[in-house]
């Protein structure tokens, strides 16, 4: 059991400007994630904050996505 390292990681998520008003792609985003990351709005994928700590690190957003236009960056504290 070592929830306190996992607690510790914390991740930030870029997704490319020209990428994000994509209705079709924030449907997919919001499907794909299942821990609430991605809304799909009616100005395409919104990014929730709030939730990007809850990252199991699937990497199902990053391969829904077109390649290379969404970034995990994995961030650790210290
Ligand atoms: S890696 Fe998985 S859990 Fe993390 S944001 Fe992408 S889909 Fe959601």
């Amino acid at each position: 059991m070592n929830t306190e390292t996992l607690n510790s990681v914390f991740i930030d998520i870029e997704l490319d400007e020209p990428t994000t008003p994509d209705p079709e792609l924030a449907k997919k985003l919001e499907e794909v994630c299942t821990v609430g990351i991605f809304k799909a709005t009616e100005d395409g994928t919104e990014i929730v904050r709030g939730q990007l700590d809850e990252c199991v690190l699937c990497y199902l957003c990053e391969q829904a996505a077109p390649e290379g236009t969404l970034r995990i960056i994995k961030k650790y504290e210290n």
